[in-house]
């Protein structure tokens, strides 16, 4: 009992601790509440420690630890990553880089009131989808456009607009899962269309969806499988001729293009991905893409296609909650102009300049950072430039591996793993890649040796 009166007397109270000069220049700094909760905190484990016999720390010690707590609490959460990965559009870490102009239209739509949704000409309500638009009709053909939150909820309108309580033919070879979460059967069930596959899984004739046509067919949809590819003994339906039997039974053809390139990149010297505008003309009636995937732009999913299909997907109550905010759209925006204007579209756009970017030029980026890399890591740690190969990611562009050079950062006494962990604590943390049990940080997505410069 005297004990515990003892204690109580010895750890001072929240309110004297606040009066204390540093105490108060805390409260002057931060929110009173979160210091008060923080400082609570803090007394509780003083506390605790104390019945273990630890002795109670002065007044200033007990600031000091409040004092650092809070600015540990107050470091983001989320925090700006190296991506080393090998991975260029990864889905962990934000995958497209904006372009610069995208950047600031995103910036200034943050700042000011904007014309979002009003014709200036009129001084009436407009449509947000007005802003992006004509871009998306001038840069793939299509007669109207329309803008969400993302692909899946670009697929999920889709189906949920023109398919609702009727059957969708899908491919059973183009029933894919993507990242684990979007998986064309479940996002089906979710929209309300029923799911009729088609086919088998590695072969799939014009006929299987001729003899599962029926009244009650409201959909055909075609899935771009962006991240694998059925090889072997195989057979697809191709669009054109989807299309045709669409035409032929009066039902129309969505194609969910996954990367959806706005260009055609065998002409960069990438290999080829399937290119809106051609699957506009080849008759498909709606196609879906993400807007930071291969594009390069902002989270976001775009619908183009048919204006009848377009309105009516415009006109479903889902529409409103899945809809982009200011900020999307003031980047989609500045990235899409782009497209229509800029003669170097590697040069604007991140995405195209990490995929383009000539071997020699990684090579000596890594020769460059190597040295200082291995004097940082400390004793016995050895830093080569080696061959390596890189992926496209969110699939876009399955299975084909683009040629890379990397960093192998390699110890006689540490594992790859502990390598690897040692460099997602640095400052800023670098993600690299465990590859054959060797730790590789990818060099595509540095472009200066500078970048590698971390505190380790
Ligand atoms: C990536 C992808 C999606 C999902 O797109 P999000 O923009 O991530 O929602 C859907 N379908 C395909 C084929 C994809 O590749």
């Amino acid at each position: 009992m005297a004990k515990a009166a003892n204690l109580r007397r010895a750890i001072p109270s929240v309110e004297r601790l606040l009066r204390a000069p540093t105490g108060a220049a805390l409260a002057a700094r931060w929110r009173r509440e979160h210091v008060v909760g923080t400082t609570r905190a803090v007394l509780d484990e003083v506390r605790r420690a104390a019945r273990e016999g630890t002795p109670v720390p002065p007044e200033d010690e007990v600031l000091r630890r409040v004092a650092a707590r809070l600015e540990a609490g107050s470091a983001p959460r989320l925090v700006r990553v190296v991506n080393a990965s090998g991975v260029v559009l990864h889905t962990n870490l934000g995958r497209a880089p904006l372009a610069e102009e995208a950047i600031a239209a995103l910036v200034a739509a943050a700042r000011h009131a904007s014309s979002l949704e009003l014709d200036l000409a009129s001084g009436r309500r407009g449509d947000r989808d007005r802003l992006v638009e004509e871009d998306l009709r001038a840069l793939t053909g299509a007669e109207a456009a329309l803008v969400v939150n993302n692909n899946a909820a670009a697929v999920l309108l889709a189906l949920n607009t023109l398919a609702v309580e009727r059957d969708v033919l899908v491919s059973r070879g183009e029933l894919v899962e993507i990242g684990g979460s979007f998986r064309i059967p479940d996002v089906m069930a979710k929209s309300g269309a029923r799911l009729r596959e088609v086919g088998t899984t590695n072969r799939t004739h014009a006929d299987d969806y001729r003899r599962a046509l029926g009244p009650a067919t409201a959909l055909l949809l075609k899935v771009h499988t962006s991240n694998y590819r059925v090889v072997g003994f195989t057979a697809a339906v191709d669009l054109p001729e989807l299309v045709a039997i669409g035409r032929e039974a009066g039902v129309p053809v969505v194609e969910d293009l996954g990367s959806g390139a706005l260009v055609d990149l065998s002409a960069l010297g990438l290999p080829r991905e399937p290119v809106v505008r051609e699957r506009i003309a080849a008759g498909a009636d709606l196609v879906t893409f993400s807007g930071d995937k291969l594009l390069g732009g902002p989270q976001a999913g775009i619908v183009v296609g048919r204006r009848d299909l377009v309105t009516r997907l415009a006109a479903n109550p889902l529409r409103r909650a899945l809809r982009p905010d200011k900020l999307t759209l003031a980047a989609l925006g500045a990235t899409l102009r782009l497209y229509r204007e800029s003669p170097d579209l590697p040069a604007a756009l991140p995405v195209l300049r990490w995929l383009t970017r000539p071997l020699a030029e990684l090579e000596e980026v890594g020769r460059a950072a190597a040295p200082a890399l291995a004097r940082r890591l400390g004793e016995g740690y050895r830093v080569t430039v080696v061959p390596s190969e890189c992926e496209v990611g969110s699939g876009a562009v399955p299975a084909v591996p683009l040629a890379s050079r990397a960093l192998a950062v390699e110890h006689p006494g540490v594992s790859a793993e502990r390598i690897a962990a040692r460099f997602r604590g640095a400052r800023p943390p670098v993600l690299g890649r465990i590859h054959e049990g060797r730790f590789l940080l990818d060099l595509r997505g540095i472009f200066a040796p500078a970048e590698l410069d971390v505190d380790l």
